[in-house]
């Protein structure tokens, strides 16, 4: 079972071989089933420290995938709320699944695509960005329904979205910054760093 508020003691957990939620982001990347499009634990880290969340705040995930970063909003506080927006099925239920098994029952899940997806939801106090971005309008849509003060993170693997994010830096500023994450593993009986897809990331505050 989880217990994201830590309530249950360690000796019960134990017993019961819990696994307990930390009050820190960075859950291990086993703890969210995915097909490999999962954003990983470090920069999952790094990006909810961005996204600043704060007691009943509403996040909007965009590109859900398997849902760990608005998994992880979620889990933050008790009113911690997300709406998460994915456009294929498949990913929208696996996410579904994640949310359930870890707790994050305030994860509200959209099957659709950005930005068609995004009219008419509740104004958002952050934004992430995990997909989408190349799409026209995704970024517009969702800059003009952040509430004043609200944070945006994008986080870019591919050269197209990168390239989009130097116009957006240019014109509204923020933090720009690349994360290069290489973790060790094996090879054959010894060990070498295994290089994940750098992350261009883009933080700005409304
Ligand atoms: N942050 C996620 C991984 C995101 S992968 C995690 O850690 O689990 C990016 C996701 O964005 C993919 O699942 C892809 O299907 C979705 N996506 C891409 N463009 C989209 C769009 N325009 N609208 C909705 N979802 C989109």
């Amino acid at each position: 079972g989880i217990d994201p508020l830590n309530t249950i003691a360690i000796e019960v957990a134990a017993a019961h071989d819990a696994r307990i939620v930390t009050l820190a982001p960075g859950l291990p990347d086993a703890w969210f089933d995915n097909d490999g499009q999962l954003t990983k634990a470090e920069i999952r880290a790094l990006t909810l420290a961005a996204l600043a969340p704060k007691a009943g705040e509403l996040l909007w995930d965009i590109g859900l995938g398997a849902g760990s970063v608005g998994i992880e909003w979620c889990l933050r506080h008790p009113r911690s709320r997300c709406i998460g927006i994915e456009e294929r099925p498949e990913r929208a239920e696996r996410a579904r699944r994640n949310a359930l098994e870890l707790g994050a029952t305030a994860l509200d899940i959209r099957i659709g695509r950005a930005p068609e997806a995004l009219a008419d939801l509740p104004a958002p106090d952050a934004v992430f960005i995990g997909g989408g971005a190349s799409e026209a309008g995704v970024f517009d849509t969702a800059w003009s329904a952040l509430k004043p003060g609200g944070r945006l993170v994008l986080n870019a693997v591919t050269l197209e979205t990168e390239t989009l994010l130097g116009t957006l830096y240019s014109r509204h500023g923020g933090i720009m910054r690349r994360l290069a994450l290489s973790r060790l593993e094996s090879v054959g009986s010894m060990h070498g760093w295994r290089a994940a897809m750098p992350v261009t990331q883009w933080v700005v505050t409304k």
